[in-house]
């Protein structure tokens, strides 16, 4: 795991967390291009194994938990330290065949606006939930274990952006997370 903090300190930064599923390169790859960006702490890598599980084992599942790895409490332990007025993860998806997102309640708008600006087709389901224009707020994912939960569970907003892996090569799939976090970025840091 990797993690980039901007070259000035920063009150309340948003953190990009990619690579969470070792088999979902884009928004890895993507994060890392808003490494040393103002206001912005990247987390990368966290499974660099290439694989979707780490030693056998999903991260996104045990956040947490009981049964959660050092690298996940590690990780969870960071980000509620850094106080993030926004948690952005950026995962992919082999099941869909449009872009969407999860995000709290507060973000529904800002990630609307968002995905639209993307002019790309958008899920209006995604493994079993409702999406309103690509976003879905309350599903049964985030379930128990996931970096979201936890983060809803401690009150920090937050945002999951998925890319389809079959319709769009991997650097499609890269600039489409690139886009949505830029767009993000402009709606939180507006003057900069
Ligand atoms: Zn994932």
């Amino acid at each position: 795991m990797e993690i980039h903090l901007p070259i000035e300190s920063f009150e309340f930064p948003v953190v990009i967390v990619g690579g969470i599923h070792g088999d979902e390169p884009a928004g890895n790859i993507a994060a890392k291009e808003f490494a040393g960006k103002k206001g912005v702490v990247v987390v990368s890598d966290v499974n660099p194994t290439g694989k979707r599980r780490f030693h056998g084992i999903d991260l996104n599942r045990h956040f947490g938990l009981k049964d959660s790895l050092p690298i996940e409490d590690m990780l969870l332990t960071k980000i509620t330290e850094l106080k993030p007025r926004t948690v952005i993860a950026l995962h992919e998806d082999d099941t869909s065949d449009e872009v969407y997102a999860y995000c709290s309640l507060g973000l529904v708008n800002m990630v609307k606006t968002a995905l639209k600006s993307l002019h790309a087709p958008l899920a209006k389901s995604a493994i079993g939930d409702r999406a309103d224009e690509g976003v879905i707020t309350q599903g049964h994912l985030p379930c128990r274990g996931t970096l979201e939960h936890q983060l809803r569970h401690r009150h920090i907003e937050n945002c999951t952006i998925e890319t389809p892996v079959k319709k769009h090569p991997v650097h499609e799939r890269v600039e489409l997370h690139k886009h949505m976090v830029s767009a993000l970025l402009k709606h939180i840091y507006p003057f900069s």
